[in-house]
């Protein structure tokens, strides 16, 4: 099949780059010519696991392609993915200039035979319609139009994508049915199950979805609260929850709340549904409005250490990004948190394992430092936000060593209050009794 993904962000490289290794020719269109330059040489512009060699090895073997050049892109396409972003605007309403502007090119530069246009990027409901609309607005030539909603996970990109628990097409068209069919036919032989709606119900699941798991988050912080006040443990109320098998402990992980690209403008998006439907979706803006305060009450708890000023404190951070394995800092809680502490007159030094650039082009007063030890020193406080793999099990002796003061903010609960104490820190965690030092020398 004659595949051509446009946008190449995470949806659709990971979509190309798949879609190439089951034997497809991918044209994959991004109009940022910079980005084009970098993929042809096989490098992917963000962090994700096994992406760049995926990206070689299918660039090698002559089925993936890079274009600025749209009419190029949409020549021999049978299937048109549309994966550009839909970010929240400045309104706080799903912004679609991108996909409607996606619609346009189509329109003008229609392949001669009929195309399935498939919107992968998630849309509010009624979006898909509106873009076959904009695109039959502007051609003659047919065309077939589906939702495809993508639900793959930064950082588990490649085996979310080949091995999905579901994968969602939304369509009226036998059509587009058959060559979706099609294209998915390796990962549904597989056993990976593919559900068949019409567009609305498609394009719902991805907000149902992600709405849903957002819920949990916020549910889970918004207990873990309550177990600050008191006296109670999240991390043994969550274990206690979770061996019920109705209730399970995935999403249920206490901390500074979510962010990312999908979580917290699918929230936004489906309030904005609700708004615009006259039926207000509550548990969504209790969702949101929770997620929110989180950060902001951990920004306040570190505060309140210093008992209100951190003028010319030196504080050190681990983890930007907002979640671990992906270099994605869009809406993560780092940076409402740092921005904080940063108009508040503290100094801060930061260090990430892949995020520190991508952080320091949106809040450039952070330094950065290029490893986690180096990043403490001198530190009157170190503060966790995002829970790499790194930070699992490091040597707080070295840590205490290094530090001013000994006093550790974890965001994510990464560690056991008894020995981080045991190490001399003062432990602050989220839903947890904070652990006081209780050894004053260092190890
Ligand atoms: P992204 O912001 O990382 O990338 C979008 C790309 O589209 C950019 O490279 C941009 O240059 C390009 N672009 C913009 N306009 C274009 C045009 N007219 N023609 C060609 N290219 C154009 O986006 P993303 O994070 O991959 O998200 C894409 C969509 O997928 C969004 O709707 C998002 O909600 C959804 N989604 C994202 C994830 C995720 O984890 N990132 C997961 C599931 C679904």
């Amino acid at each position: 099949m004659q595949v051509t993904i446009v946008g190449t962000g995470y949806v659709g490289l990971v979509t190309g780059a798949a879609l190439a290794k089951t034997g497809n020719t991918v044209t994959c269109l991004d109009i940022d010519p910079g980005k084009v330059a970098l993929l042809r040489q096989g490098t992917s512009p963000f962090y994700e696991p096994g992406l760049s060699e995926l990206l070689t090895q299918n660039i090698e073997a002559g089925r993936l392609h890079f274009t600025d050049d749209r009419a190029a892109a949409y020549a021999d396409a049978e299937v048109i993915f549309i994966c550009v972003g839909t970010p929240t605007g400045d309104d706080e309403r799903c912004d679609l200039t991108a996909v409607l502007a996606v619609a346009d090119d189509i329109a003008a530069n229609m392949p001669g035979h009929d195309p399935v246009v498939v919107v992968k990027s998630t849309v509010p409901v009624g979006t898909t319609k509106r873009i076959a609309e904009r695109i039959s607005g502007g051609t003659t030539q047919p065309f077939h139009i589906a939702n495809n909603p993508e639900f793959l996970r930064e950082g588990n990109a490649l085996d979310d994508f080949m091995r999905p628990d579901r994968i969602v097409c939304g369509t009226d068209s036998r059509e587009a049915e058959t060559r979706l069919r099609a294209v998915y036919e390796p990962f549904t032989s597989q056993g990976h199950p593919l559900l068949v709606f019409d567009i609305p119900s498609s394009e719902m699941v991805k907000y149902a979805s992600n709405a849903m798991l957002a819920c949990k988050i916020s549910f889970v912080n918004e207990i873990a609260t309550l177990c600050e006040r008191l006296g109670a443990d999240i991390n043994l109320v969550r274990a206690g929850m979770g061996t019920d098998h109705r209730i399970g402990t995935e999403f249920l992980a206490p901390g500074i709340g979510y962010g990312g690209s999908c979580f917290p403008k699918d929230t936004l998006a489906v309030i904005e549904m609700g708004e615009d439907t006259q039926s207000p979706c509550l548990i969504n803006q209790a969702v949101h409005a929770i997620n929110q305060r989180q950060r902001q009450r951990f920004l306040k708890r570190i505060i309140d250490h210093f008992d209100g000023d951190i003028r010319n404190k030196q504080v050190a951070v681990w983890g930007l990004a907002f979640k671990p394995q992906t270099d994605d800092v869009r809406a993560a809680p780092s940076i409402d948190i740092l921005r904080g502490l940063l108009d508040g007159g503290a100094a801060v030094t930061a260090y990430d394992p892949e995020a520190a650039a991508n952080f320091t082009a949106e809040v450039p007063q952070v330094r950065t430092a290029t490893d986690r030890y180096s990043a403490v020193e001198g530190a009157d406080v170190l503060i966790i936000c995002t829970e790499w793999d790194e930070f699992r099990a490091p040597d707080f002796a070295k840590v205490r060593s290094l530090m001013a003061s000994p006093v550790m903010f974890d965001g994510r609960n990464m560690y056991r209050p008894c020995e981080v104490a045991k190490a001399g820190f003062t432990y602050h965690s989220i839903g947890r009794p904070t652990a006081k030092a209780c050894q004053t020398s260092p190890a």
